[in-house]
C-alpha cells in the first residue's frame, strides 16, 4: 500500500444563487411546484432564443477572481449533445474551448496550519437539466423546474494526493462559494456536486496511472469515503496483476463501495459545436475591476487577519471565520467594546464560540437571525472581564438578554447580582464554613488539596455565585493555611 501514491483532480458543479436561470427569465426558486418555472425558452421549443443572463458572468467571474484564476476576455458557449428525458433540447449550452476562467489556485489548510495550493484548470458556466424522479409506483416523472438553472463548473489540476485533501478542497471550496454569495454549497440538496477522477502509480513514476471518474456522492464525507475505497481497490487490482481500465464509476452508500457505471468504450461522443444562437461574452476590463472591487474579504485571509489584529489564537479564528456572518458578528462585538485589547478580543470569542454558538445550533438558526445586538454582548463580556459580575452570572442572564433584548448592566441593578467583592463580607462567610466543617479541613491538612473546591464551592453556593471567585478561592487557601 504504501508503494502506492494516489492522483486526484475534482470537478465540482455549483448551482448558482442568480434570481432567473441561465438564458431566460424565469425564476431558479428551490421547491416550486414541478414545472411552475418554465418557458418556451428552457423547454426548448423550436424557434425560441436563449439570452444571457448577466449576473451569470458576474458570479462566475468572483469566483474566478476568487480562485485567483485569469479572467478570459473573449469567450463563447457550447452546444453538448446528448439524449437524456431530463434534457429537453436534446443539448446542454456550456463552455468547451474556451472557458471564460483558467489557470488559478486555491490554498487548502493542512495538519499545523501547513497550507497547499490545488492548482483550478478551469471554470466554465453552463445550464443544468431538468430532473427526472423515478417513481416506482407511477412512471417516470419530469420536472424542468431546474432545466436552465445556471451552474458553473469547477475543474481541478490532478494536484490531490488523498481523501483528506479532497475533503478539505472541498470545504474551502464551498466556502469561498458561500463567502461570495453565490451558491448555497448544500450538497444534499444538490447545490453543489462533486465527481472524483481517482489514479494511483508507484511512488517515484512520474506518469500519472489509468484514472476512474467516481459519481454520486452526496455528501463530502462520502467523497472522502469513495476516494478511499477506489485507491484501495485500484492498488489490490495492480497488486493483482490486473490493470484499472478508464471508466465512470457509481458511488453505492448502501454497499459502501464503487462499481461500474460505463466504460470508456461506450462514453458519449457529445459532438460539441459553437452555440450559434448565442454572442460570445465580453469581460472588459472595467468591468472585471468592479466585480474585484466588490469582493468580500476570502475566509483563509480572514483567519489569518484576526489572529493578527485580535491576538486570538489561529483555533479560535477557524472557528470564527467558518461562518461569514458569525465572524462579521464578531467583528461587530470587538468594535463595540470599550476598552480594545487582546485579553477582551479572546474573551469575545470564548463568548460566541461556547455560549452564543450553542443557542444558535439548539436553534438551527444563523446569527443574524439570532437578533440580538453586538453592543449588547460587548456590554455583557466586558461586565465579567472588569470582575462587575462573574462568569456564572453572566451565563445566568445571557439567556434574557437574548429573548429581550434587556441590557446587562439593568438586569444586574434590577436583580442585585453584581460581583461582591468586599472581602470583609467574603472572609465572614469563608471562616463560618471552615468552622462547620472541620473534617474536610482534616482531610485538607492530611495532604487532600482536592478539598480546596469543597469550601470554595460552598462559600460561592452561600454567596448566591455572586461573590468573586478569585477572592473566596485566596481567603480559603489563606485560611486553611493558618
Ligand atoms: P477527461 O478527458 O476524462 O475529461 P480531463 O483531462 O479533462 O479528463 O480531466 C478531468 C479531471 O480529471 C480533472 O480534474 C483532472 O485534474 C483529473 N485528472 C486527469 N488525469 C488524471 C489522472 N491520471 N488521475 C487523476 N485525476 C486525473
Ligand atoms: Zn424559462
Ligand atoms: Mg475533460
Amino acid at each position: 500500500m504504501n508503494n502506492y501514491e494516489a492522483v486526484i483532480g475534482l470537478e465540482v458543479h455549483a448551482q448558482l444563487l442568480t434570481k432567473s436561470k441561465a438564458f431566460c427569465s424565469c425564476s431558479t426558486e428551490f421547491g416550486a411546484s414541478p414545472n411552475t418555472n418554465t418557458c418556451p425558452i428552457c423547454l426548448g421549443h423550436p424557434g425560441t432564443l436563449p439570452h444571457l443572463n448577466k449576473s451569470l458572468v458576474e458570479y462566475i467571474v468572483r469566483m474566478g477572481l476568487a480562485t485567483n484564476c485569469r479572467i478570459r476576455e473573449r469567450s463563447t458557449f457550447a452546444r453538448k449533445n446528448y439524449f437524456y428525458a431530463d434534457l429537453v433540447k436534446g443539448y446542454q449550452i456550456t463552455q468547451h474551448q474556451d472557458p471564460i476562467c483558467y489557470d488559478g489556485h486555491l490554498d487548502i489548510e493542512l495538519v499545523d496550519e501547513n497550507r497547499k495550493a490545488i492548482g483550478i484548470t478551469r471554470i466554465h458556466m453552463e445550464e443544468d437539466t431538468g430532473k427526472a424522479i423515478h417513481d416506482l409506483d407511477i412512471d417516470t416523472l419530469l420536472d424542468y423546474n431546474r432545466s436552465g438553472v445556471p451552474l458553473i463548473e469547477i475543474v481541478s489540476e490532478p494536484d490531490i494526493r488523498n481523501a483528506t485533501e479532497a475533503y478539505k478542497y472541498l470545504t474551502e471550496l464551498k466556502r469561498i462559494l458561500v463567502y461570495l454569495g453565490i451558491c448555497t454549497g448544500n450538497m444534499e440538496e444538490g447545490a453543489l456536486r462533486c465527481d472524483a477522477n481517482v489514479s494511483v502509480r508507484p511512488v517515484g513514476q512520474i506518469e500519472f496511472g489509468t484514472k476512474t471518474e467516481v459519481k454520486n456522492m452526496n455528501s463530502f464525507r462520502n467523497v472522502e469515503k469513495a476516494i478511499d475505497f477506489e485507491i484501495k481497490r485500484q492498488i489490490e487490482l495492480i497488486e493483482g496483476g490486473g490493470r484499472v481500465v478508464q471508466e465512470t464509476r457509481m458511488w453505492d452508500g448502501q454497499k459502501q463501495a464503487t462499481r461500474t457505471m460505463r466504460s470508456k468504450e461506450t462514453q458519449n461522443d457529445y459532438r460539441y459545436f459553437t452555440e450559434p444562437d448565442l454572442v460570445p461574452v465580453i469581460v472588459s476590463d472595467t468591468w472585471k475591476a468592479d466585480i474585484a472591487k466588490a469582493l468580500v474579504e476570502l475566509p483563509l485571509p480572514r483567519k489569518d487577519r484576526f489572529c493578527k489584529q485580535y491576538s486570538i489564537p489561529a483555533y479560535d479564528s477557524g472557528v470564527l471565520v467558518e461562518d461569514k456572518d458569525v465572524a462579521d458578528y464578531y467583528e461587530a462585538v470587538c468594535n463595540s467594546l470599550q476598552t480594545k485589547d487582546a485579553h477582551h478580543y479572546k474573551l469575545v470569542s470564548n463568548w460566541l464560540m461556547t455560549e452564543v454558538m450553542h443557542i444558535i445550533a439548539e436553534r438551527a438558526i444563523s446569527i443574524t437571525q439570532l437578533g440580538l445586538s453586538p453592543a449588547l454582548v460587548a456590554e455583557l463580556v466586558e461586565l465579567f472581564a472588569n470582575d462587575t459580575i462573574s462568569s456564572r452570572v453572566a451565563k445566568d442572564i445571557f439567556p434574557e438578554v437574548v429573548a429581550k433584548g434587556t441590557s446587562p448592566k439593568e438586569i444586574i441593578e434590577r436583580d442585585g447580582l453584581s460581583q461582591v467583592s468586599d472581602t470583609t463580607a467574603i472572609e465572614e462567610t469563608v471562616k463560618r464554613i471552615i468552622a462547620s466543617n472541620a473534617d474536610s479541613v482534616e482531610k485538607y491538612k492530611a495532604g487532600r488539596t482536592n478539598v480546596l473546591g469543597f469550601f470554595v464551592g460552598q462559600t460561592m453556593k452561600e454567596m448566591s455565585g455572586k461573590a468573586n471567585p478569585k477572592i473566596i478561592t485566596d481567603l480559603v487557601t489563606k485560611y486553611l493555611n493558618m
